[in-house]
């Protein structure tokens, strides 16, 4: 089966006009998730990671696996209030009003070398803020992978001069 058979789109989901992508087929089905783990982990070939970055909630499907198979370390970016260290946190913007993502301070050191995943690449807006939050911090993002991509919304033009790659572009 191809990767992409494993996603299921909901229409009008989380709102009218929206396309969802489910990526939960795709976790159950051990081939699979198999398949796309190897496949994430392939773009990585040849790349010294330091720390893997995954982003709630649904980057934390693979990000941890991949920071294994890498020998890397595994950071959470959190949505703001749930994480009890001194954070590091960073605004972005949504349809209506902002959110943000917060890691430890103490997670990043200076000339840190970092992976960044998630499930989606979107409008890019997520992704944006992590590699700011990144930079902020001292790290370098070597890049930042996928799952998905809707390329119709153009994240990658936020993301100019990052190294992208994503397994399933729509
Ligand atoms: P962006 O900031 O790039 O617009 O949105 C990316 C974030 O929205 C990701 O964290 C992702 O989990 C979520 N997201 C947006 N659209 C979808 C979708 O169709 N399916 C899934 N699984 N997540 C989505």
């Amino acid at each position: 089966m191809n990767l992409r058979d494993y996603i299921t789109e909901v229409p009008n989901f989380p709102e009218k006009g929206v396309s969802f992508k489910d990526i939960t087929p795709l976790l159950e089905d051990p081939q699979g998730f198999a398949l796309a783990a190897d496949q994430l982990l392939d773009f990585t070939e040849g790349l010294h990671i330091d720390k893997v970055v995954g982003i709630e909630s649904r980057g934390f499907f693979f990000a941890p696996l991949l920071a294994h198979r890498l020998n890397a370390g595994f950071i959470p970016a959190r949505k703001p209030g749930k994480l009890p260290r001194k954070i590091h946190s960073q605004e972005y913007e949504l349809e209506y009003g902002t959110d943000a993502l917060e890691i430890h301070q103490a997670s990043i050191s200076e000339g840190d070398r970092v992976l960044i995943h998630d499930d989606v690449l979107a409008t890019g807006g997520t992704a944006r803020a992590m590699c700011d939050l990144i930079d902020n911090l001292g790290g370098v993002v070597v890049q930042c992978n996928f799952l998905i991509e809707l390329s119709f919304l153009n994240g990658r033009d936020k993301l100019e001069g990052v190294p992208l790659k994503s397994l399933i572009i729509y």
